[in-house]
């Protein structure tokens, strides 16, 4: 049955009630409060009953046929609505308004809040990581991007401008799990944002137009940021509805004031996660982040995504991080501090909005108790950012909550005694009358002489005098105890002092209950006064604990300081990759990598295995870590500041968009192309192989023409193609360089040492047998290539004339087919699978050929 197709007239009032709130939150599944339940109906009970598997059951509402339903037990909603939102769907809480038991007729009920991917901030999501909803607004020439995460308070905006392509780019490299767009934006964008990178979109053309949140936006002068952050906060208020004052004033970015790159170098170059099993075990994140707080990681995060590009901001961390160096002891003592620290921004985001316990209190107050200690320690290493100490709050906290305090606001023990008068008085009536009716059983055994009288307390009788059966002739009238329940070997009696002792005690336990509640919101309302200072000294612990942690590793992995110079000169010397020597089981080999004002591009040759790529990676993780404010894995270091990276690297398909290998290299090299200045860093590694030798060698030529004559960024060009290295004599600013290897007896050794020059042997072959194809054949394949060797193939050297006069050249590559599918093979990149079917391959044609 569709809800869609119901007459409404026949419904029950509740169920009536239930479609009104349904249509206005038409895209949401609906949890619908019905006492210790939350149930869903029609279309929704049916997915969520697939979804989440629950029994799908149905419900009497005046129609015909039951309405089909599913519940859940109201206080294990949590991991279901995670389960729906993980899944891309939208999850609306509606709540009784009114306490059912004080009600005459129906319980008011409404959404009161609206969670979706980006704006979940329950314990669900990653400490370490950032959790951002972002607007999208197209206007028409540009795109204001203004993104929010709304646990932390954190806002930011941008614009950018650009073509689809650059947009969605944007989009996946910063991570967005949820984005709203403007009604004008191309549908095309919102087509490929859901369905290839699975992100929730919203379209919709509503601004906030209040006035509550207004210091968000006031220092935003351009009017197009203020409606991409109005846009952005109209859904963020209509979905959470509750008290956002955590929200921060927004922060501007300015593209030119990051280094940039997109999101294919951001997993080519592995930098929080890995390519092959998209972990944080690995990535250059993981190797850098000794972080103290959950806060110091997720800016450390941030900002290996977004290096700098102000040379002073960046020679400002590395003052710091050499300082804490040498004064490890101090650093020592910073580093105690920051364990006490708790993450104070989301713990700021729950005392303004969201469900505040004890226990964030106590945390709070761990973080504030440390702050006059992590104040001193910064002056002494004049550190030019000042925090605030929040003492008041240390004190208030200190005096007020309690260590042991339960997760419930609902059963007491939350306040220390001595902060409220009348809480005291409460208790000690309490625990006053306690110790009375414990005084009452020895005074009432010696008055009426029953030894074993007991006086007990059960929840629906209260508080009881009990007398064996035995025993029960000697109890006298005058005593006044009146009977009230009848066990089977004991009577239980009351009496009217008991009765009054028990009201008191009751009274004041449940008043109890209720000053400490009030009392703990009237805390909550203090602290939440200090939420915008709070969330300051938050920003700029979470720098110090990622600056502390960048000394740690720059003494742990020997990295030195870097120096930059405006004179394009880029010397790093015994340069390592700092993830693979930390991983690597054999010694790690440094390489220098030279390019002086007058190279920019440093085409490398050298057979599969030999290091190249690696030599490549390792380039562009030095100038990140220079750029964020780190030292730099080298012996010494110097470079320009860079602009923009950008990376071809590794051949994979891009099988979310269906694209093949070839398209998408093409497409990633013609990006770098348009995008590139003169100051920017193009890793090209091995371009062109996705397609035929020559088509691949002629663009691969064409393309270091261009960056080297036109572009002039600083280029890493790796290539099989020998043939390409004789550039060198007519490019004055491209410099050949090898990695090397010595073949001996048969054998290769790698050497993984980058030197000047070119090589001209690629030992295929020999990767081949290293990844142990059959003797046979590899044999078979010596043979064919001595037989090419022999017929002296002349090495074609191609001048741009003779690039394409290749018919002849054409019919002799097909012969040499099988050591071209050999060579461009590389074993560690293959699957069993894909090897067993290339071995599969090469045997058919060999059986052919013969
Ligand atoms: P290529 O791109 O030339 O095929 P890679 O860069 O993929 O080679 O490196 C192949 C392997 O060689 C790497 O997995 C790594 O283990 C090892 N390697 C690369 N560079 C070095 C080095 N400088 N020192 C030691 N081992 C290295
Ligand atoms: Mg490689």
């Amino acid at each position: 049955m569709k809800r869609s197709e119901v007459d409404r007239s026949k419904l029950s009032p509740m169920m009536q009630q239930y479609m009104d709130i349904k249509d206005k939150y038409e895209d949401t599944i609906i949890f619908f409060r019905l006492g210790d339940f939350y149930e869903m109906f029609f279309d929704d009970a049916i997915l969520a009953s697939r979804v989440l598997e629950l029994t799908l059951t149905g419900k009497q509402a005046g129609l015909e046929e039951r309405v089909p339903m599913c519940g859940i037990p109201h206080h294990a909603y949590v991991s279901y609505v995670d389960e729906l939102i993980d899944k891309g769907y939208k999850v609306a809480i509606c709540e009784q308004l009114e306490d059912p038991k004080e009600t005459k007729g129906m319980v008011k009920r409404d959404v009161i809040q609206v969670i979706t991917k980006g704006t979940r901030i329950d314990s669900s999501i990653d400490s370490k990581d950032n959790n951002y909803i972002a607007s999208i607004y197209d206007f028409n020439y540009c795109y204001g991007i203004c993104f929010a995460d709304i646990s932390t308070g954190e806002i930011n905006v941008t614009m950018t401008e650009g073509d689809h392509d650059k947009v969605i780019k944007e989009i996946v490299r910063n991570n967005f799990k949820e984005v709203i767009v403007n009604d004008k934006i191309d549908r095309e964008i919102v087509e490929k944002l859901r369905t290839n990178y699975e992100v929730l979109v919203t379209i919709t053309k509503e601004e906030y137009e209040g006035r509550d949140y207004e210091y968000i936006y006031k220092n935003v002068e351009d009017i197009r940021l203020v409606k991409t952050i109005k846009h952005l906060l109209y859904y963020i208020l209509e979905n959470k509805k509750g008290d956002l004052h955590h929200l921060q004033p927004v922060n501007i970015i300015k593209s030119s004031s990051y280094l940039e790159f997109d999101d294919n170098t951001k997993r080519n170059l592995e930098l929080v996660e890995t390519i092959r099993n998209r972990e944080r075990q690995y990535s250059l994140l993981w190797l850098l982040d000794k972080c103290k707080t959950a806060m110091g990681s997720r800016y450390l995060k941030y900002s290996i995504l977004n290096p700098l590009t102000d040379k002073n901001q960046i020679e400002k961390r590395y003052d710091f991080v050499s300082l804490l160096s040498t004064e490890f002891i101090l650093r020592d003592d910073l580093i105690k501090c920051l364990e006490k620290v708790y993450d104070l921004e989301r713990l700021v985001g729950r005392i303004t909005y969201g469900n505040l316990n004890a226990k964030d209190l106590i945390q709070l107050k761990s973080s504030t108790e440390v702050l006059p200690r992590i104040k001193e320690i910064l002056t002494e290493l004049k550190y030019d950012k000042k925090i605030d100490t929040f003492e008041e709050i240390y004190e208030l906290l200190n005096n007020s909550i309690r260590e042991d305090a339960p997760y419930t606001l609902h059963e007491g023990g939350l306040i220390k005694s001595g902060y409220n008068k009348e809480l005291d008085e409460l208790k000690s009536i309490s625990s006053g009358s306690k110790d009375f009716i414990l005084k009452m059983e020895q005074e009432e055994k010696e008055r009426t002489g029953i030894k074993n009288l007991k006086v007990g307390f059960n929840k629906v009788f209260g508080y009881y005098i009990e007398v064996s059966k035995g025993q029960c002739s000697l109890i006298k009238e005058e005593y006044g105890y009146e009977r009230k329940q009848t066990l089977a070997n004991a009577e239980r009696f009351i009496t009217p002092v008991l009765k009054e002792k028990e009201n008191i005690i009751l009274g004041a336990e449940e008043k109890i209950i209720s000053l400490e509640y009030k009392l703990f919101m009237d805390i909550r309302e203090v602290i939440k006064r200090y939420g915008q200072s709070l969330q300051k000294t938050a920003k700029i612990l979470s720098e110090i604990d990622m600056l502390q942690s960048f000394s740690i590793v720059s003494d742990n992995y020997k990295f030195v300081r870097p120096t930059f110079n405006d004179n394009k000169i880029l010397r790093l010397i015994d340069c390592r990759h700092p993830v693979v020597e930390q991983v690597m089981k054999e010694k790690y080999i440094p390489n220098d990598i030279i390019m002086d004002h007058t190279t920019n591009v440093l085409l490398i040759t050298g057979p599969n295995m030999a290091g190249k790529s690696t030599y490549m990676r390792q380039c562009a993780i030095t100038i990140i870590m220079a750029q964020i404010g780190c030292f730099v894995p080298c012996k010494e270091a110097t470079l320009p500041i860079f602009d923009k990276i950008f990376t071809r690297i590794g051949a994979s398909d891009d099988l979310v968009s269906g694209e093949s290998t070839f398209m998408v290299e093409m497409k990633e090299a013609n990006y770098a192309l348009q995008e590139a200045t003169e100051n920017s860093l193009i890793l090209f590694d091995e371009l062109g192989r996705g397609t035929a030798t020559y088509d691949g060698m002629s663009l691969a030529q064409a393309i270091l023409e261009y960056i080297h004559d036109k572009i002039k960024a600083k280029t890493m060009f790796s290539t099989h193609y020998h043939e390409l290295t004789i550039l060198e004599k007519d490019l004055k600013n491209l410099k050949n360089v090898h990695v090397s290897a010595i073949e001996e007896k048969g054998k290769v050794t790698f050497l993984h040492k980058v030197k000047p020059g070119a090589v001209d042997k690629s030992y295929g072959i020999h990767v081949a047998a290293l990844a142990k194809l059959p003797e046979s054949l590899i044999t078979r394949a010596d043979e064919i290539l001595n037989i090419y060797e022999k017929k002296n193939v002349k090495k074609e050297t191609f001048t741009q004339t003779s690039l394409f006069e290749l018919d002849e050249k054409e019919v002799e590559e097909k012969k040499n087919e099988i050591e071209e599918k050999i060579k461009n093979i590389n074993p560690l990149e293959m699957t069993p699978m894909e090897a067993l079917s290339f071995l599969y391959e090469l045997n058919k044609e060999v059986i052919k050929k013969k």
